[in-house]
C-alpha cells in the first residue's frame, strides 16, 4: 500500500480557532481525511511531533521577528505549505495594530512595561515565504478545509470561490442589508461561506478577503448610492480591512 502524504500543523499568531476548527470535523469528514494523509504534529489534537512532513498547514500571523527564522525552516522542509485561516492568509484581525503606531499599541496593553516584549507589523504567510494554498475564513470552514487538501493530493488547484459573497447571499434569497441601512462587504469578499453572516442576520465583514478581481465600480456604486466614504467603510471593516483598504476609493 502506498505511503499516505504527512501532514503538520503549525501555528503562530492567532486564536487557535482554524485548528480547533480542523479537529470539528464529522466523522465521515475525518475518516475521508485520515484516509489520504497521516497527521503527524498538530498541537491541539496530539503530543506527537515530528521534523519530516510533506504538508505543512499554518495557522497565524507573523508578528514577531524571531518568528521569521522558525517558518523559513518549515517552508524548506515541507513540499506543500498551505495557510489556514485569515490569520495566516491575510494577517486577519493581528493586522488591526498596523494601524496603530506602535508604542501606542504596547502601551495599550502592557502599560507597565510596554517595550518588554518583541512585536512588529502583523504579516500575512506569504508575505515572508511561498504559499502554495490558501484557505480563507475566520474561522475556516471545514469543508472547504478537506477539499482544499484533497485537491492538492490530487494534484489540482484549490477550488476556492473567485466570485463575490452576494452571489451566495442572493442565492439564500437574503434582502441585502443595504435596503436596511446597514453596510456589508458582501460585493468584494470572497464566498464559499454561503454567505454565513448576512443568511444569519447580520452583514458581511470580510473574513474570507478580498476576491482576485473585484468589481471595484460596483462597491464603488453601492458606496455612492448609500451615501458612504470610505472612511466609513474603513473605520467599520478595520477589521479585516487593513489588506484590503486599495479596493476603496480613498476618500470618495
Ligand atoms: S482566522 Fe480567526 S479563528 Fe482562525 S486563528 Fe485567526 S482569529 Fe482565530
Ligand atoms: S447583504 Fe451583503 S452579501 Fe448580501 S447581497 Fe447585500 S451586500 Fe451582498
Ligand atoms: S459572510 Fe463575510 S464575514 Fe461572514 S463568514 Fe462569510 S466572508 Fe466571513
Amino acid at each position: 500500500m502506498a505511503t499516505k502524504p504527512k501532514v503538520a500543523f503549525f501555528d503562530f499568531s492567532c486564536c487557535e480557532g482554524c485548528q480547533l476548527a480542523a479537529i470539528d470535523l464529522t466523522p465521515e469528514q475525518l475518516l475521508d481525511l485520515l484516509a489520504v494523509i497521516d497527521i503527524v504534529e498538530f498541537r491541539e489534537a496530539i503530543s506527537e511531533k515530528s521534523d519530516s512532513y510533506d504538508i505543512a498547514i499554518i495557522e497565524g500571523s507573523i508578528t514577531r521577528d524571531s518568528d521569521i527564522p522558525r517558518l523559513k525552516k518549515i517552508r524548506e522542509t515541507a513540499k506543500i505549505l498551505i495557510t489556514l485561516g485569515a490569520c495566516s492568509t491575510i494577517a486577519g484581525i493581528n493586522a488591526l495594530k498596523n494601524f496603530q503606531p506602535k508604542i501606542e499599541y504596547q502601551q495599550d496593553v502592557y502599560a507597565d512595561s510596554p517595550t518588554k516584549y518583541e512585536t512588529a507589523p502583523a504579516r500575512a504567510i506569504h508575505e515572508v515565504v511561498t504559499v502554495d494554498a490558501f484557505i480563507p475564513g475566520c474561522p475556516i470552514d471545514t469543508g472547504e478545509f478537506v477539499r482544499v487538501v484533497k485537491n492538492l493530493l490530487l494534484g489540482k488547484k484549490p477550488d476556492i470561490p473567485e466570485y463575490p459573497v452576494c452571489v451566495e447571499c442572493k442565492r439564500n434569497e437574503n434582502v441585502c442589508v443595504y435596503e436596511k441601512g446597514i453596510q456589508c462587504l458582501g460585493p468584494v469578499t470572497r464566498a464559499g461561506c454561503n454567505a454565513r453572516c448576512p443568511t444569519g442576520g447580520g452583514y458581511c465583514f470580510g473574513c474570507r478577503g478580498i476576491i482576485p478581481e473585484p468589481n471595484i465600480k460596483s462597491q464603488q456604486d453601492i458606496m455612492q448610492k448609500y451615501d458612504l466614504t470610505f472612511n466609513q467603510m474603513q473605520e467599520k471593516f478595520k477589521l479585516f480591512l487593513e489588506r484590503n483598504k486599495e479596493v476603496f476609493p480613498n476618500g470618495k
